[in-house]
């Protein structure tokens, strides 16, 4: 039974707070898909929440958002867009106007839905169609415009309306043609996706494993950041790939889709070979069949297979919905499956006390990579499956993130293995463990005592998109043994001495880490209150309330009306918050780590802003000390202006380590000067010079 077929049983407030569960938990987990090219969710996972989101609102009609997921398509842009189609924004590239939609595409899991689609055509078209039958490439889409023959822009989708400029990028990609031969129509668009093949996926994974960077989690997530790579050069190296699927119908002057493929084809474009003409649901199905094994020994990852109707004319008469055509329909394949002897189960308890069961497996060979360890996800799931240690398991990858187990194979079950029992005492601090009505996971309720929850929030707190600061698990471990912290405000305590009497610690990496506490200062609001791990406040929601209240002072003061107030912020968000704000713990931690001068607003009344940089525009380049969202954001507390392109008025290029050579280049050929970060930084007030007088201050004995 899908998970969707429950809300039948579900009373009028139980859905409306399920809708805006769903709705956040499919913002939040598209940030982090489309922005951060850093998925925590399977795609299957993600699909099956967006069905039942779908299913709610259909039926319910009276919850229907403008702002749900299920209205728009999912948008790789990060920062907000200028009213000029053409403006440059805090983002690195320029945001363009697509001259028609990108959208999205309608998917399904199962056959039955496939047919389902070919009936809905069948019952609306006069006269007779086929269908164009065609892999799914997983990649990242692009736009490209030729005119006379010559590529003149590239843009990523963006949020569909407009997309991110990717033009020099998109030169670097060897098989997108510069030129154009053959009898091309003089102004085009055609739009595909953007791929990295395996090879130079796994190539990529083990150079950034030798440089102690993060690997990507698939080759989609690379495709994706590469192509917003801000050095073109380095895009050139990436060995990224593209092939191309889709002319809009009004921009050339064809029967049929495939016709208009095979013309783009013969113009030098790269279309795949692999599409065929379908006449019926049986033919359709065949190809499915053929692609769901074939597909294995592709050298680039599809997921599934996209049917669209053939004829321009018949897709004219199905038309759009605000997401995606009514002519096309996306059969994704099931995640890859595996089955291996499950050894035994830990459970972990994350920073809001919730414990996951986690497998450790006989290591298996799974879409590419060795899996040792899988998510069991909660007791239910366990329960509903009968999962026994000793029993051989079926662990699925979707979308290659942390795999699941989604079965047993109870035909090789050992006589002598054992149902499992959910521990009834948190398996770290022993306190018994509550479930909360409606909910799947069991909870620790020592919030304040439990050390694995304890050390989860600092460890949350110091994240690199939280504070960013410069130390990682083993590090908490090691301050809460020696009873340094408790809370993220204890670690603004620790000084020299005690870090140095740490074993391990240097005179280097003790500065280092003080360092980056300091430039803990320069973090916006936004972010500070994304750190402090309210319950169901991720990233973006943090943003909106943030935006929407400007202060902890106002958001302090909030009723629960007024936080329903800010746009998806639904009663179980605005409870959270609520409960935080009213909670003297809470509030003395607050108020901790303003006296250490963190941002508690959004007009940057923390040590940093200034008008410093007012009337200056600045390119950024290259790597800093802290991430490039974070100098973007620095740049703008202090009055200055961020933009992508080198030009006459620049007023500066602030470049870190590797900036790209291209822009040192147009610098020097402009006379346009270049700062390090160091000279950049000493530009501002309340300098790290001066920040750090204080805190000598604060950390003496
Ligand atoms: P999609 O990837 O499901 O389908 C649409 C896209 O398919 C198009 O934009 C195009 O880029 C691509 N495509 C590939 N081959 C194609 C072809 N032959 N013809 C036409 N289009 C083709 O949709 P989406 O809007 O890009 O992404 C939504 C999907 O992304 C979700 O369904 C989900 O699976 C995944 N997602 C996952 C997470 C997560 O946390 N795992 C979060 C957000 C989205």
């Amino acid at each position: 039974m899908p998970a969707y077929a429950r809300t039948r049983t579900m009373g009028n407030t139980e859905v409306k707070n399920r809708i805006e569960e769903l709705r956040a938990v499919l913002q939040e987990n598209s940030r982090k898909y489309y922005v951060d090219n850093a998925p925590t969710m399977s795609d299957q996972e993600y699909d099956f929440l967006m069905h039942e989101l779908e299913a709610l609102e259909a039926e319910h009609p009276e919850f229907y958002s403008p702002d749900s997921p299920t209205q728009h398509v999912g948008s790789d842009i990060d920062a907000p867009f200028g009213e000029n189609a053409e403006a440059q924004t805090g983002s690195d590239f320029v945001k363009r106007a697509h001259r028609y939609p990108m959208l999205s595409l309608g998917n399904t899991y199962s056959i039955s839905e496939v047919e389902e689609f070919a009936a809905r055509a069948d019952k609306t078209l006069e006269s007779g169609f086929s269908y164009c039958c065609e892999l799914k490439f997983d990649g990242t889409a692009i736009c490209l415009t030729y005119t006379d023959g010559v590529l003149t822009r590239a843009l990523t989708r963006g949020d569909g309306v407009q997309g991110d400029d990717v033009t020099e990028n998109a030169r670097r990609i060897s098989n997108i043609p510069q030129k154009l031969h053959g009898d091309f129509p003089a102004d085009f668009e055609i739009r595909g996706e953007v791929l990295m093949p395996f090879a130079s996926f796994e190539a990529l994974n083990r150079e950034r494993e030798d440089e102690g960077d993060p690997p990507f989690a698939n080759p989609r997530n690379a495709a994706s950041g590469s192509l917003k790579l801000s050095d073109p050069e380095e895009v050139a190296r990436r060995g990224l790939w593209c092939t191309l699927y889709h002319i809009p119908a009004q921009s050339v002057p064809f029967e049929t889709h495939y016709d208009a493929l095979s013309k783009a084809k013969s113009w030098g474009l790269p279309v795949s070979d692999e599409r065929r003409l379908c006449r019926n649901i049986a033919e359709i199905k065949e190809y499915i069949d053929h692609w769901d094994e074939a597909r294995h020994s592709l050298p680039f990852a599809t997921d599934g297979i996209v049917i669209k109707i053939n004829e321009l004319q018949a897709q004219r008469t199905l038309g759009y919905t605000a997401k995606s055509p009514r002519w096309a329909v996306a059969y994704k394949f099931k995640a890859e499956q595996a089955c291996t002897p499950l050894l035994s189960i830990d459970y972990q308890v994350g920073r809001t006390g919730a414990v996951t069961p986690v497998a450790n497996l006989v290591p298996v060979q799974l879409g590419g990579t060795v899996v040792k360890r899988a998510s069991l996800v909660n007791a239910d799931q366990i329960a509903s499956l009968d999962i026994r240690v000793g029993d051989s398991v079926y662990v699925e990858k979707g979308g290659e993130i942390i795999p699941k187990i989604t079965g047993v194979n109870l035909a090789l079950r050992p006589a002598d293995a054992l149902p499992t029992r959910f521990p009834e005492v948190c398996p770290d601090c022993g306190t018994h463990l509550v479930k909360q009505e409606g909910e799947a996971k069991s909870y620790c309720p020592n919030q304040d005592g439990c050390p694995m929850q304890i050390k989860g929030r600092i460890l949350h707190f110091m994240g690199r998109r939280a504070m960013n600061i410069l130390a990682g698990e083993a590090t908490v471990e090691q301050f809460y043994d020696a009873g340094l912290v408790r809370t993220p405000a204890d670690l603004y305590q620790i000084n020299k001495y005690q870090l140095l009497s740490l074993e391990g610690w240097q005179d280097k990496s003790a500065q280092r880490f003080l360092d980056s506490l300091l430039q803990t200062r320069e973090v916006p609001f936004e972010r500070v209150l994304f750190a402090l791990g309210i319950r169901f406040v991720g990233e973006s929601t943090a943003r909106d309330i943030a935006r929407h209240f400007g202060s902890i002072d106002a958001l302090s003061q909030a009723s629960l009306e007024e936080l329903l107030d800010i746009k998806d912020v639904g009663q179980v968000v605005a409870g959270s918050v609520y409960e935080y704000m009213h909670t003297a713990a809470h509030i003395q931690e607050i108020e901790r780590l303003r006296a250490f001068g963190l941002q508690f607003s959004s007009n940057g009344s923390g040590a940093a802003a200034s008008d410093a940089l007012a009337g200056k525009t600045i390119v950024i380049s290259g790597n800093f000390s802290i991430s490039r969202d974070a100098m973007k954001e620095l740049i703008v507390s202090h009055g200055g202006k961020c933009s992508s392109g080198i030009s006459g008025s620049t007023s500066f290029l602030l470049a870190g380590t590797k900036a790209g050579p291209e822009k040192l280049r147009k610098c020097s050929q402009l006379g346009v000067p270049v700062f390090s970060e160091e000279e950049f930084r000493q530009m501002l007030p309340g300098s790290v010079a001066a920040a750090e007088e204080s805190y000598q201050e604060l950390t003496l004995f």
